[in-house]
């Protein structure tokens, strides 16, 4: 009995440790990681205000607020695939709108539920997106994804 109650504490231990771990990743590791002076070089000055200073574009200046094609959008900085056409939706806020991105391959910086205004990052490069709100279209996922259309490239089907 008492070998079957310390394997169950084993057990668990671990289940809370590997979550501990998932947290971390999410958090601060990403796969391409670069200097500043390195991003600079890449990046147009607007990109890297977004993506690296976590800055906002201007409201409707994104051609892509409009874009209605049927494709993907990708990081700018490092092409990872982020969220897709039959997602995005006209939120008349002026900013590339998704109801859902594509999974795994966007992170939220908070560790909570609680997904009102969070920060959203490539999960590739870490670089700065947008935010996610509660106030998305009611008969799909509810969130907005207010993305910086700067942030993204369009890749036609
Ligand atoms: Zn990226």
């Amino acid at each position: 009995m008492k070998l079957i109650i310390s394997l169950i504490l084993i057990v668990s231990m671990q289940s809370c440790m590997s979550q501990e771990n998932k947290k971390e990743t999410s958090k601060s590791t990403f796969k391409i990681t670069k200097t500043n002076a390195e991003w600079k070089q890449q990046l147009t000055a607007k990109e890297y205000y977004v993506l690296r200073e976590s800055g906002t574009e201007r409201a409707f200046s994104s051609p892509l607020n409009n874009n209605k094609s049927e494709g993907t959008y990708v990081c700018v900085a490092c092409k990872t695939p982020l969220f897709k056409s039959e997602h995005k939706f006209d939120s008349g806020t002026g900013w590339p709108s998704f109801d859902r991105e594509i999974p795994g391959n966007v992170s939220f910086s908070s560790d909570g539920n609680e997904y009102i205004g969070i920060e959203e990052h490539c999960a590739t490069c870490g670089g700065h997106l947008g935010h996610i709100f509660n106030d998305g279209p009611k008969d799909t996922t509810g969130k907005r994804h207010c993305i910086n259309g700067v942030a993204l490239e369009f890749i036609p089907n």
